[in-house]
């Protein structure tokens, strides 16, 4: 194991340093990463960090030394990174941000994946929880001037939903129980006939919301698979997911 991490290490991550770190909600913490690196790769709006919180545990298996977490916010002048982190889960990446302190180093590597902000649709539904919430509001400030957005962001309490980088709120925000496909279904249906002909979806969090809406949308709903954009963040039966 100590072989593959130092090859992680030395070859394929980056180092970053905690540069500022503060609660936003009882359950979600805000981390400030520092990299000269950072503007070394062209970090676009969805794009997300691997980061690899649990190398150098030695008793972590494999799949414990990484986690993904969504860049909320770039600053190329100082060269930082601002992501949020929900602790919900309770496993190593909760347990990382709850513990880190300011100067530590973490090693990461910039994703792009395909979860990406787009500007070719006049109208836009957004639906995620807890955790998606950052990733959302970076799609939101990105996809363009003068459009038509609609929203469903969740949480089993309201008040773990925090406002976005500049304090403002411009998603909507519910408290719904985990996994509320049903509820979220029935506004989907208030919200899509005031769509214009040009729409897109982006769904993404727990595994089963972004399951069961994927398939409404294409089965229920007609729409193209273009149009929808979804990115499952966690499954209830996995640790991690990328
Ligand atoms: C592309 C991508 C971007 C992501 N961006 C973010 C982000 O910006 N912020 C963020 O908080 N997470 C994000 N995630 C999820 C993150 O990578 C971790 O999966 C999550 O933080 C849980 O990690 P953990 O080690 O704490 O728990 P794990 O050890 O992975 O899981 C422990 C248990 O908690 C459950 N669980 C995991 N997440 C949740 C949750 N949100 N609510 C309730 N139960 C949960 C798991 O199903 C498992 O049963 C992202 C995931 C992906 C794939």
């Amino acid at each position: 194991m100590r072989i593959i991490e130092n090859i992680l290490k030395k070859v394929v991550l980056h180092e970053a340093v905690v540069l500022e770190k503060e609660f936003l909600s009882s359950t979600v913490i805000k981390i400030r990463l520092q990299s000269d690196d950072f503007s070394k790769v062209n970090i676009i709006p969805g794009a997300f960090l691997r980061l690899g919180i649990g190398i150098g545990q030695d008793q972590l298996s494999m799949k414990d030394k990484i986690r993904s977490y969504s860049i909320w916010d770039y600053q190329p002048s100082e060269t930082t990174v601002d992501l949020a982190i929900a602790t919900h889960s309770n496993g190593i990446g909760a347990k990382w941000a709850r513990e880190c302190q300011t100067g530590d180093i973490v090693y990461f590597k910039v994703k792009k994946g395909n979860f990406l902000a787009e500007d070719t649709a006049d109208s836009y539904l957004m639906v995620g929880d807890l955790s998606a919430l950052s990733h959302l509001y970076m799609l939101n400030r990105n996809i363009g001037k003068n459009k038509q957005v609609a929203s469903i962001v969740y949480s089993q309490q309201k008040s773990e939903l925090f406002p976005d980088i500049d304090g403002s709120t411009p998603l909507n925000f519910y408290e719904l129980r985990q996994n509320p496909s049903l509820e979220i279904i029935a506004k989907i249906k208030e919200i899509t006939p005031t769509f214009k002909s040009n729409k897109m979806v982006y769904i993404a969090g727990d595994s089963r919301v972004c399951m069961t809406l994927h398939t409404y949308f294409r089965k229920e709903l007609g729409w193209e698979t273009k149009q929808l954009k979804t990115k499952p963040f966690w499954n209830p039966i996995k640790k991690g997911l990328e």
